[in-house]
C-alpha cells in the first residue's frame, strides 16, 4: 500500500463506521465489474450509516478525490468502477426502512429478490425486472434507471421513483422530490434570508432553483435532441424534469450513474402482484419474420416480448432437458410473449389471439407452445433471465461481448433495422448474439471476440461508431436500459449534439470538482471504451489504458505466473480465471440458490465467487503482483471458500472457482504452511483415530464442558459445537474380523468400499448398514483394508503435497480393484467427490489411474439406485410410519447425481419424505468445527434446522456426515443416513431399529 492509501485508510478508518480497506488485494476486488473494463480504486469504503457517507463525501471534496459508488456490480458499461474511492453500499445499507401501502422506503444497498420477497406477503412488488433481479440491488438501479423483460408494463425505475435522499458532492444530505419552482429567483445566488437557513436546505435551493432555470432555458433543444424510443438511459435524463412549474430532481438523478449525488434512501411506488399471467413461445424459421412479427403483436398490448436468437435457443436446450423438448431445432428465433390480467379467460383469449395471428393467419411463426400454470410461465422466464450469461459456456476464447449491447431503436423500425446491423457486423466479419426486449425495440447485440487478442479488441471502437451512427440514422440511442459508464461515454455528444454543453452544465452544478463518479456521462478526457479494457490475459491488451500493450509486452505471455501447485497448466489456469465475465450472479441469496453458502450469511463481495476469480486473473494478468497469494489479505479471501463445489455447478459461466481456490490456497500453505487450528482440522481423520483409540475417555471429555473450553482455547474448535462420539471398534478393524476384507471370488456386482473417516471412527453403524444393504441385493462388498481416509479436509485446507500424497496412495489401491472388477462406492458424498473430481485434479490428467478410479466410483445412495434403475434393487421393504425431513448435501449435487437419497427413501412404504430447498448446512466439511466459524456456520444452517423443527417432522436425514453434526446441532431430533433407512426397513438390522425407537416415539417400523 503506498503512502497516500495508508493515509486515506488511517483517516477514514478514524471518521466513519463503516469498512475502509486500501491494500492491494482488497482494491483489486473492485477493480471491475460486470462489464469488460478495469479501473483500480484508490481505496474502498463500505459505509455502515448515512453519516458516514456525509463523512466519506465530505473528505473526498475536501481532498478533491474521485467517489464511485457501487451496487452489486452488475452493470454492463462499467459505471460502478473508477480511480478513486469506491462506496459499496450494498455491504451494510441494505435495510427496508418502510413499508406502506403503496409504496416502499429503502435503502440503496437493498437487493430486489429480498425487496420484492418481502413486498409479495402483501401481494405488491417492484414493477421493473432486470434479469439481475436476485443481486441488483435498488441505488444500482436507480443510478442506471434500469428496465427489463416487463418494460411494455412497468417502464423503467424512473417511473417508479417517488423521492430520493441524496447526498451532494459537497456532503449535504436531504431529500429530492417534485416541488414547485420559484423562477423569480432562478439561478441566482443565495440572499442574506438564505444563509440564515440550514446549509443543505440552501443547496437545495440553489440547486433546485439553477437547473430549473437551465431547462427553462434549454426546453427546445431538450424536446429536440430526444430519440425516437421507448427506452433510453443515454446521457442525463433532462425531458420532463420541469413540467408546469415543477420540477422533480429525483427523475433527473434516476439515471445519473452516480455523478451527480450519493443516494442514501429512496421512496418507491410498488405495483400490484398480477395474479394471471399467460406465456407463449412463438418459434420463426428467421429472425426478420420474428422482428415483422413483433408488429402484429403490440397491439394486444402484451407485458413482455422478447427475442432470442438460434445461438440463445440451442444453448438453452443443451443446458436444460425441459427446454430440450420445448424448443423445435428448427427455430432461428423465439418470440417469448407475455400477457398479464386479472380475468383468466382474458389472458387465455388474448395469448390464443396472439399465436393465431402470428402463425395461421400471418404465417410468420411456424409452432407455438403456451404455458398459464405459475410454475410453467416461471420456467419459460427462467430462460429468458439465465440464457445471457450462460454464452460463456460457449468453447473457445471469444466470448460474447458486452460492448454495444444496449442500442434501443423504434419498434416500427425494428426489421430494416436488423438488416443494416447485420450488415456492419458482417463488414467488421463478426458474429454476434441477439437478445432483444423485441416489444421496447431494445437489442442486446453482443458480439463475439476474443479480448486477448489486440485485432479483436481494436474492433470495439469501430463497431461501435459504426452501429451508433446507423443507431442515430433512425433516431435510436446508444443505451436503452443499461447506461453509458466507459461503454457509452464518448459516444454521448454525438449521440445528443447541442443538448451535449446542457448536461456539462448540470453535471457543473452539481459537481462542480467533478468528484462524483468523473469520466462517466460527462466523460472529457476519458477516452474511447479500450482504454478500460480488462486484461483478460498475460500480455492481453489492458492496462495502463493501452490497447496496443498486447502487442508490446510479448515478454509477459512467456513469463511464468507462479509457481502452480496443480496440474493444470498455465492456460488452464488463465482460462479458468478468464472465464468469469463478472455478472455477479454468484451473489445471488435468493433461496432456490445454494451458492455461495458463504456469501448467503456474509453479502459482502469477497465473500463472493467472483472476488475469487477477479482475484486470480489480477494475478495471471500481472495487474495483482504474484507475491500478494503469499499475503494474508489473500489468504483471508480464499478462506472464504469452503470449496462446496456450488458456483462450479451454478454458475453460468461454469467457471471452477474451487480448483482457483485450491491453487491459491496450496500457494499459500506451500510458502507458509498450515496455522496450528488450520492443521488440526486438516488432519481431523489423526484426531478421530486417536479418539477412538481412546473413546471411553474421549467421550468423556466431548459431553464435558470444561474439556470443551479447553479444546476451544487450545485447539480451536468450538466450545458450543456437538461433537460425535468416537467408536471403540473402528469399522475397519471390524471388517477385518468379518473377513470383508477379502478379495470376492465371484463376478460382478461387487463393490469395493471406501468407508472415510467418519464411518470408521465415529459411525460404524452406517457402515454396517451399507455392508447389509449391498448383501441384501446381491452386491458382494469388499472393503481394503489398507485403505486411508479421503483426504478431502486436507483439500479444503489447501495442503496440497499431502492431499496429493494420500490421492496417489488411495488411488493406486482403488485402481487395483477396479482393475478386478470391482466398483468402488462410498458412503461419504465428499469421499466420492474426492475419488471422481478431486484425485484427478490432484493427480493430473495423465494418471490414467486416477482416471480409472474417477470413472469407477460412486456415492452409496447413487449407486444403489442405479441398481434400482436396471431393476435390480429389491423391493421388499417393511413399512416405515414417519415424516422425515431430507437434505440434499452440496457435495451429492456437485456430484451430479439426481437426489439418489431422497429416491431410494420414497420407495419405502409408509415413509414420508419433505424436503424444500434450505441451502447448504453450513457445515461445510471441518469449516463450522472451527470457533472463528461457528457462528457462521449455525446462520448458514439456519433455514435447514429451522425445515427440522417443524412439529410435524420426527427427524432428519442426508447423506453427509458434516450436514448430520449440523442438523443435530439445532435440534434434539435425530438425523439418519438413508442407507440406515434402508436396512430397517429390509428389516436387516433390529438393534438399530430398537434404538431410533428410542430416540423418535414415531420412527417405528410397522
Ligand atoms: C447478465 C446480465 C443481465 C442484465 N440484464 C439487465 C436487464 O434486464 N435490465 C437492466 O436494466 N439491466 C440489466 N443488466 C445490467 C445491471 O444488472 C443493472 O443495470 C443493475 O440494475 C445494476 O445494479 P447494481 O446494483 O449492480 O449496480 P452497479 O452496477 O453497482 O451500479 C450501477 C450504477 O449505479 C450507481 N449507484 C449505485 N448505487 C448508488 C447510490 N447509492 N447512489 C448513487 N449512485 C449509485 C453506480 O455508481 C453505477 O453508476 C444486466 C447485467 C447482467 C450482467
Ligand atoms: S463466478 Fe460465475 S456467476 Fe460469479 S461473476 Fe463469475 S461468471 Fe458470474
Ligand atoms: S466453492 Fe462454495 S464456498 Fe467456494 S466460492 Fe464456490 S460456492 Fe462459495
Amino acid at each position: 500500500m503506498d503512502e497516500q492509501r495508508a493515509r486515506i485508510q488511517e483517516d477514514l478508518r478514524g471518521l466513519i463506521a463503516g469498512d475502509v480497506r486500501c491494500d492491494d488485494t482488497f482494491v483489486q476486488l473492485y477493480a471491475s465489474d460486470a462489464s469488460i473494463f478495469q479501473a483500480r480504486p484508490l481505496g474502498v469504503v463500505r459505509p455502515r450509516t448515512k453519516d458516514d457517507v456525509v463523512v466519506c463525501v465530505q473528505y473526498a471534496a475536501e481532498h478533491r478525490l474521485p467517489l464511485h459508488a457501487r451496487g452489486a456490480g452488475s452493470g454492463l458499461a462499467g459505471q460502478a468502477i473508477g480511480s478513486g474511492l469506491v462506496v459499496d453500499f450494498s455491504r451494510y445499507l441494505r435495510r427496508i426502512v418502510r413499508i406502506d401501502a403503496e409504496t416502499v422506503r429503502v435503502q440503496p444497498g437493498v437487493v430486489l429478490e429480498a425487496l420484492n420477497t418481502e413486498l409479495r406477503s402483501r401481494r405488491r412488488m417492484f414493477g421493473p425486472d432486470p434479469a439481475t433481479l436476485a443481486m441488483t440491488t435498488v441505488g444500482g438501479m436507480i443510478g442506471v434507471d434500469s428496465g427489463g423483460s416487463h418494460g411494455l408494463r412497468y417502464g423503467s425505475v424512473r417511473q417508479h421513483v417517488k423521492s430520493l435522499e441524496i447526498v451532494t458532492a459537497d456532503g449535504q444530505r436531504f431529500e429530492m422530490a417534485g416541488e414547485a419552482v420559484d423562477f423569480d429567483h432562478a439561478g441566482q445566488r443565495e440572499t442574506n434570508h438564505a444563509a440564515q437557513t440550514h446549509e443543505a436546505t440552501q443547496t437545495k435551493r440553489q440547486l433546485v432553483r439553477r437547473v430549473a432555470a437551465l431547462l427553462a432555458r434549454h426546453a427546445e433543444t431538450i424536446a429536440a435532441a430526444q430519440p425516437r424510443t421507448l427506452v433510453n438511459t443515454a446521457g442525463y435524463h433532462l425531458a420532463g424534469v420541469l413540467d408546469d412549474g415543477r420540477i422533480d430532481l429525483a427523475q433527473l438523478l434516476t439515471g445519473s450513474e452516480g455523478t451527480l449525488a450519493l443516494i442514501t434512501e429512496a421512496t418507491l411506488a410498488t405495483v400490484p402482484v398480477v395474479d394471471r399471467r399467460g406465456v407463449v413461445m412463438l418459434f420463426f424459421e428467421s429472425l426478420e419474420q420474428a422482428t415483422h412479427a413483433v408488429q402484429k403483436i403490440l397491439p394486444f398490448r402484451p407485458s413482455a416480448c422478447d427475442l432470442m436468437d438460434r445461438r440463445h435457443l440451442s444453448l438453452a436446450r443443451d443446458a436444460d432437458a425441459r427446454y430440450e423438448r420445448l424448443i423445435p431445432r428448427a427455430a432461428e428465433a423465439m418470440l417469448l410473449v407475455e400477457y398479464a390480467g386479472d380475468d383468466p379467460a382474458e389472458v387465455r383469449d388474448t395469448l390464443r389471439g396472439i399465436v393465431d395471428g402470428v402463425t395461421r393467419r400471418r404465417k410468420l411463426a411456424f409452432d407455438a407452445r403456451q404455458a398459464f400454470e405459475a410454475e410453467e410461465v416461471e420456467l419459460l422466464w427462467e430462460l429468458a433471465r439465465h440464457v445471457i450469461p450462460t454464452l460463456y459456456r460457449l468453447k473457445g476464447s471469444a466470448r460474447a461481448v458486452p460492448c454495444i449491447e444496449d442500442i434501443a431503436v423504434a419498434p416500427e423500425v425494428l426489421p430494416e433495422f436488423l438488416i443494416q446491423l447485420q450488415n456492419i457486423l458482417k463488414r467488421h466479419y463478426v458474429t454476434a448474439s441477439l437478445f432483444a426486449h423485441a416489444g421496447q425495440g431494445q437489442l442486446h447485440v453482443r458480439p463475439f471476440l476474443d479480448l486477448a487478442v489486440p485485432a479483436d479488441v481494436e474492433k470495439i471502437n469501430r463497431l461501435a461508431q459504426d452501429v451508433y451512427h446507423a443507431v442515430r440514422e433512425v433516431r435510436g440511442t446508444i443505451s436503452g436500459e443499461h447506461g453509458d459508464g466507459y461503454s457509452r461515454t464518448a459516444f454521448l455528444e454525438e449521440q445528443y449534439g447541442p443538448l451535449f454543453p446542457v448536461f456539462r452544465e448540470v453535471k457543473r452544478i452539481f459537481d462542480p470538482h467533478n468528484i462524483l463518479n468523473p469520466g462517466k456521462i460527462i466523460g472529457d478526457g476519458v477516452g474511447l471504451p479500450t482504454e478500460h479494457i480488462r486484461p483478460a490475459a498475460p500480455g492481453s491488451p489492458g492496462r495502463a489504458g493501452s490497447a496496443e500493450r498486447g502487442l508490446e509486452d510479448k515478454a509477459a505471455v512467456s513469463r511464468p505466473l507462479i509457481d502452480l501447485q496443480l496440474n493444470w497448466g498455465r492456460d488452464g489456469l488463465v482460462q479458468a480465471a478468464r472465464n468469469c465475465n463478472g455478472c455477479g450472479a454468484c451473489r445471488s441469496q435468493a433461496a432456490e440458490t445454494r451458492m455461495c453458502p458463504i456469501f448467503h450469511v456474509r453479502p459482502a463481495e469477497e465473500a463472493s465467487p467472483r472476488a475469487k476469480a477477479n482475484l486470480m486473473r489480477a494475478v495471471v494478468t500481472g495487474e495483482l503482483d504474484a507475491d500478494a497469494m503469499l499475503g494474508d489479505d489473500f489468504k483471508a479471501v480464499a478462506d472464504l471458500c469452503v470449496n462446496c463445489h456450488m458456483c462450479r455447478i451454478e454458475c453460468p459461466a461454469s467457471v471452477d472457482i474451487p480448483r482457483l481456490m485450491l491453487e491459491a490456497k496450496g500457494a499459500y500453505v506451500a510458502t507458509n504452511g498450515l496455522r496450528s487450528t488450520e492443521w488440526l482440522a486438516a488432519h481431523i481423520d489423526r484426531l478421530s483415530r486417536l479418539a477412538s483409540l481412546v473413546s471411553p475417555l474421549s467421550n468423556w471429555l466431548i459431553a464435558h464442558r470444561a474439556a470443551r473450553w479447553l479444546a476451544e482455547k487450545t485447539l480451536g474448535v468450538a466450545q458450543g459445537r456437538k461433537l460425535p462420539r468416537a467408536a471403540a471398534h473402528p469399522f475397519l478393524r471390524r471388517a477385518r474380523r468379518q473377513r470383508l476384507t477379502r478379495r470376492v471370488r465371484r463376478a460382478e456386482p461387487k463393490i469395493a468400499y471406501f468407508v472415510d473417516t467418519y464411518a470408521n471412527y465415529h459411525d460404524p453403524e452406517l457402515a454396517e448398514a451399507l455392508v447389509a444393504v449391498m448383501q441384501h441385493n446381491g452386491v458382494a462388498v469388499y472393503v481394503p483394508s489398507a485403505q486411508q481416509s479421503s483426504g478431502m479436509p486436507l483439500v479444503a485446507a489447501g495442503a496440497i503435497a499431502a492431499a496429493r500424497r494420500l490421492a496417489a496412495y488411495n488411488v493406486s489401491l482403488l485402481a487395483d480393484a477396479v482393475r478386478q472388477g470391482y466398483h468402488i462406492v462410498a458412503s461419504e458424498p465428499s469421499a466420492a467427490m474426492c475419488l471422481t473430481h478431486e484425485y484427478p485434479l490432484l493427480l493430473g490428467d495423465e494418471d490414467d489411474d486416477a482416471r480409472l478410479v474417477a470413472e469407477h466410483s460412486s456415492e452409496a445412495c447413487g449407486y444403489l439406485w442405479s441398481l434400482h434403475r436396471r431393476g435390480r434393487l429389491k423391493l421388499n421393504f417393511q413399512p416405515l410410519s414417519a415424516a422425515l425431513f431430507y437434505h440434499t448435501p452440496c457435495h451429492v449435487k456437485a456430484l451430479g447425481s439426481d437426489e439418489p437419497g431422497e429416491n431410494l427413501l420414497r420407495l419405502i412404504p409408509a415413509l414420508r419424505v419433505h424436503k424444500t430447498e434450505s441451502g447448504c448446512s453450513g457445515m461445510a466439511g471441518t469449516f463450522g468445527l472451527m470457533r472463528k466459524n461457528y457462528r457462521t456456520s449455525l446462520r448458514a444452517g439456519r433455514a435447514l434446522i429451522s425445515c427440522l423443527r417443524e412439529p410435524g417432522i420426527q427427524a432428519g436425514t442426508t447423506t453427509c456426515s458434516a450436514c448430520k453434526i449440523q442438523m443435530e446441532q439445532g435440534t434434539q431430533k435425530p438425523t439418519v443416513h438413508p442407507l440406515k433407512l434402508l436396512a430397517l426397513a429390509y428389516g436387516l438390522m433390529p438393534e438399530l431399529a430398537r434404538r431410533l425407537s428410542a430416540h423418535s416415539e414415531e420412527l417405528v417400523v410397522t
